[in-house]
């Protein structure tokens, strides 16, 4: 594969851009991989890409059953932060996040990482303990946040209102290092890459079906054909409670929607990520120059990748308030994406009662900041059968009752 670089798009720009590669390739599915891998979210194709880099195993297909990215990887607002509150959530987003920092230049392809700064704000006095307590923790697990005043809110986002009408600002959790990403760009760079190890991505191909043999993966049926494999990754996110009912166990996940909109680009007014939680809604601003808004999941199990419209106004009820400059902006797109909750909002890469299957799902409203690093730990555990980055995010947490309980960090932020 050609690298690319301000030299070859000199190169091309002399010879009518005729020369470019195809990204990736779209082979018909081979009768047998070492690995299979359900989902072409960023998940399967992060697991993908690692299974090839760390371990050397290249004999893979990543089948999806629409587009790459067409899942949730592609319809989120690409909010990147490791400010959890639990051990084991702080080390696999900063393993994430730090894998952000250099990724791009690993994979030859632009993410458009950007550290611009993440605040989540405190607007009640829980809040404020809260976030204190999540600024210690992330002290002691290496994490570089601080909890700031109200008047550092105010110099870091100045478009913003911090006296209410509501809820005064009483300061913010803050995380330099955090920003967002192109969920788009990391989808098509590791496709890339994964295609240019030798491995398969196969799009247009659902999974209908998944066979055993002994209690053991043998393969999966798909519309376009059956494929055989020694080991299997089922990493499909809202569909995830389907696929572990083709495979013969239950999840404890429900699937929601969850929506996010853009308004039409404005000039620049705000360099950081801002995240409200009591009021309950998130804004950023594009490069593009769009207001980049969300907030919370709908309150009922369903598969619409569209959302609720009482939603909609909650959310721009919320950031009215807080940025009363946006109060007329107007707004081009809306969308949805089906997000897999479990009980405690914290993930599950883990082995399944079927032997060699293994589940990476449960990301929920916040999954895309973790897509390197789960890639990571999910190959590593698919790979030894052992993780130290997926350990503590087992399928047994839910039966021995060990929960990792994100609701702060997880439940309602992204
Ligand atoms: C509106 C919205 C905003 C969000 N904002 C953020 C944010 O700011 N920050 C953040 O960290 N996270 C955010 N998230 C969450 C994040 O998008 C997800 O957690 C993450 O993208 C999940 O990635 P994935 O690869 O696991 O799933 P997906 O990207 O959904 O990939 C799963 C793939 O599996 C495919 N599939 C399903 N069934 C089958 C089958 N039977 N056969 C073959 N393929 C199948 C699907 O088509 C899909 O492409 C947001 C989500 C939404 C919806």
């Amino acid at each position: 594969m050609k690298r690319y670089s301000a030299f070859a798009i000199a190169r091309e720009a002399l010879r009518h851009h005729t020369g470019w590669e195809r990204a990736w390739t779209s082979p018909e599915p081979r009768q047998r991989y070492d690995v299979v891998i359900i989902g072409g979210g960023g998940h399967g194709l992060a697991t993908a890409y690692y299974l090839g880099k760390n371990f050397g195993i290249t004999n893979v297909a990543v089948l999806e059953k629409g587009w790459i990215g067409g899942g949730n990887t592609g319809r989120n607002t690409t909010i990147i932060r490791s400010n959890y509150l639990q051990d084991p959530s702080a080390a696999i987003y900063e393993k994430s996040r730090g894998l952000f920092e250099t990724l791009s230049q690993d994979i030859n392809f632009n993410l458009m990482f950007s550290p611009r700064g993440v605040m989540m704000l405190a607007q009640t006095q829980h809040e404020v303990r809260g976030y204190t307590r999540t600024a210690h923790a992330n002290a002691l697990q290496g994490v570089d946040t601080e909890f700031i005043g109200p008047q550092r809110v105010k110099e870091l986002c100045p478009i913003m209102n911090i006296e209410g009408p509501r809820y005064p600002v009483l300061g913010a959790l803050w995380q330099p290092r955090a920003g967002t990403g192109r969920h788009d760009a990391l989808v098509w760079g590791f496709a890339r890459a994964c295609s240019d190890m030798g491995m398969d991505i196969i799009q247009n191909c659902e999974v209908t079906g998944i066979h055993s043999e002994d209690g053991e993966v043998s393969g999966v049926s798909t519309t376009r054909g059956d494929i055989a494999c020694d080991k299997l990754g089922i990493v499909v996110a809202g569909h995830s409670g389907r696929l572990a009912e083709m495979a013969g166990f239950r999840l404890p996940i429900e699937s929601v929607a969850l929506q996010a909109l853009v308004s039409e680009p404005i000039k620049p007014c705000m360099d950081v990520v801002v995240m409200a939680n009591t009021v309950h809604g998130y804004m950023s601003q594009s490069d593009k120059g769009e207001m980049v808004i969300g907030g919370g999941a709908d309150g009922f199990n369903n598969y619409t990748q569209r959302g609720s419209f009482h939603h909609i106004e909650e959310t721009v009820r919320a950031l009215c308030e807080t940025f009363p400059v946006i109060n007329r902006l107007k707004m081009l797109r809306q969308w949805g994406g089906i997000v897999d909750m479990t009980g405690d909002r914290s993930p599950i890469l883990s082995k399944t009662p079927l032997g060699n299957c293994f589940i990476n799902c449960g990301w929920g409203t916040g999954g895309w900041k973790a897509t390197p690093g789960s890639g990571w730990g999910f190959a590593e555990l698919m790979v030894r059968g052992y993780s130290p980055l997926t350990a503590a995010f087992g399928l047994e947490r839910f039966r021995e009752g060990r929960f990792i309980d994100e609701s702060v960090a997880a439940g309602v932020a992204h």
